[in-house]
């Protein structure tokens, strides 16, 4: 058996701040990385063409990484359970580390690789790296999980946080042949052509880990300080725009934190700290979600609280459809929906007033949402997307869950002057921010602009909706 220690990358594409990697290095410098395409994954049919050509990206750039220390980073392609163990025992590795996720089918896909690389008498490492805090280290006083954010939070920043891990800095090459042995058992370069579904529109973030890292200077350097305010209105910078490098770990977490609390320190107003602590609430909120999905992977299939497992939707295809297009008659809504069409981000406050307009308007179930927000965007992540549509939906852990967002409202509010709705809603330039916000705009203007009619009447929905709930509430449905 060799020295070798392979690197299984997943949800950690990079070198610098990454537990498992530096915890591999601690023992050998003859540390090789591989990254895995698994079909099980690349062939869902909630795959975005945007997420996967920001992945790729961030596969190309580790590579140049690995090659600047002196390693390899080798790409394999098939079920993790044959490759990885196959790609080990070509290297004679003596075993391979990785870091541990919470969703349900990585979980047990871990299970069944540890058990296959232990048949064959290599070790098999797990370190939490994508948290700050483990699923177990956060828990109520009896012992349970947390099922409401505010006690959650007030857990978990009580609690020290860890300083990023060092940064891998070299790493022995692979022999001839070991790199041949390494070829034998199917490594190879990464198939651009072959990861299917073309994204032809640029990114919104550039892949890799030294674009997150600039990304983090530059939103801790300004833009975090007015992050309390500006986070809320979607035609500004006000946000890190920071989640997809957070859902592939093109940055560490720990690194994340240090930047904040870096930003923290330098804060001379209550209006700074506020905003420096309300993005601290976001990291918490990416990290309650994926406590929650550990701890009730159910959460994955289905509404959590229980009512709404048999609520009667309308389900209406052709409403469906036309949310999709950004084409309901809401220039709000449409205009949030064209943005994720094009780009493969939404705002958040756009995710939440399309979420509420698709459950709570046309009576949609939210896993049509969910399952068409995956499949668009560049960011879409399992705990964090399911979160935000079950909180949307009414269906999830929120204590206060009767939320209904009015599209018009919402615009006034964080769009008066119809900026944002302009942007993504060209056709309707012309009009006054007044019409564009309001909603207000007459059957001739809308003619006149090629834009639809309002599919519903946001009124009569929002009663449709309440009296669906209450019954459901009394138990009648
Ligand atoms: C219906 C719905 C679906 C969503 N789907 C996703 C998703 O698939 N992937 C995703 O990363 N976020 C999702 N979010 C949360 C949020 O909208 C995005 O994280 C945020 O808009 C990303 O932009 P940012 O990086 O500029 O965030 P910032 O405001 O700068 O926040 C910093 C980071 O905190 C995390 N974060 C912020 N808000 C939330 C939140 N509400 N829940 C969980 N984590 C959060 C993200 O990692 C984000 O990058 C969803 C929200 C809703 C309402």
């Amino acid at each position: 058996m060799s020295d070798i220690i392979l690197f299984w990358h997943r949800r950690d594409l990079r070198l610098s701040d990454n537990v498992g990697l530096a915890a591999a290095r601690d023992k050998t410098p003859k540390v090789a990385g591989v990254f895995c395409l698994d079909p099980n994954i690349l062939n869902r049919d909630d795959v975005a063409p945007a997420r996967l050509k920001y992945m790729a990206g961030c596969l190309q750039h580790l590579q140049q990484r690995y090659a600047e220390v002196g390693g390899k980073l080798l790409i394999v392609q098939g079920d993790p359970l044959q490759t990885i163990p196959a790609l080990a025992a070509a290297l004679s590795a003596k075993a391979v580390y990785w870091n541990l996720d919470i969703e349900p089918y990585s979980r047990e896909r871990d299970k069944s690789v540890s058990e296959a690389l232990r048949a064959k008498g290599i070790a098999a490492e797990t370190f939490w790296d994508q948290l700050l805090h483990a699923p177990a280290e956060i828990r109520t006083g009896s012992g349970f999980p947390y099922t409401v954010y505010t006690p959650f939070w007030k857990n978990w920043i009580a609690k020290p946080k860890s300083q990023p891990a060092p940064e891998l800095q070299h790493a022995e090459s692979l022999t001839e042949k070991e790199l041949q042995a390494a070829l034998n058992a199917g490594a190879g370069e990464l198939p651009w052509k072959d990861l299917g579904k073309i994204w032809e529109n640029p990114l919104l973030l550039e892949p890799g880990e030294s674009a997150a890292q600039e990304k983090l200077e530059e939103f801790c350097y300004r833009a975090i300080f007015d992050y309390q305010e500006q986070r809320n209105f979607p035609a500004a910078p006000g946000t890190s725009m920071l989640s997809a490098a957070l859902k592939f770990g093109a940055i560490g977490i720990r690194t994340v934190w240090a930047a904040a609390k870096g930003a923290l320190e330098q804060c001379r107003s209550d209006e700074t700290l506020a905003g420096v602590q309300t993005w601290q609430q976001e990291l918490a909120w990416r990290e309650f979600y994926q406590h929650a999905m550990y701890h009730f992977p159910e959460l994955a299939s289905g509404s959590y609280r229980e009512p709404f497992k048999n609520f009667p939707w309308d389900n209406k295809e052709d409403h469906f459809q036309a949310w999709c297009e950004g084409k309901t008659g809401y220039p709000m809504v449409d205009a949030a929906m064209r943005q994720l069409n094009e780009t493969g981000w939404m705002h958040n406050r756009c995710r939440m007033i399309v979420a509420s307009f698709l459950t709570k308007d046309l009576i949609i179930n939210w896993q049509w949402g969910e399952k068409y927000f995956m499949q668009k965007l560049v960011d879409g992540d399992l705990a964090a997307n399911n979160g935000g549509w079950q909180w949307s939906a009414s269906s999830g852990m929120d204590p206060k869950p009767l939320r209904i967002f009015n599209p018009a409202t919402q615009a006034q509010k964080f769009d008066p002057e119809g900026e944002y709705i302009r942007q993504w809603l060209p056709e309707l330039g012309s009009l006054d921010a007044e019409a564009l916000v309001t909603g207000k705009i007459s059957a001739g203007e809308r003619e006149g602009c090629g834009y639809p009619a309002p599919i519903v009447d946001h009124n009569q929905q929002q009663r449709r909706f309440k009296a669906l709930y209450q019954q459901l509430k009394g138990g009648s449905i």
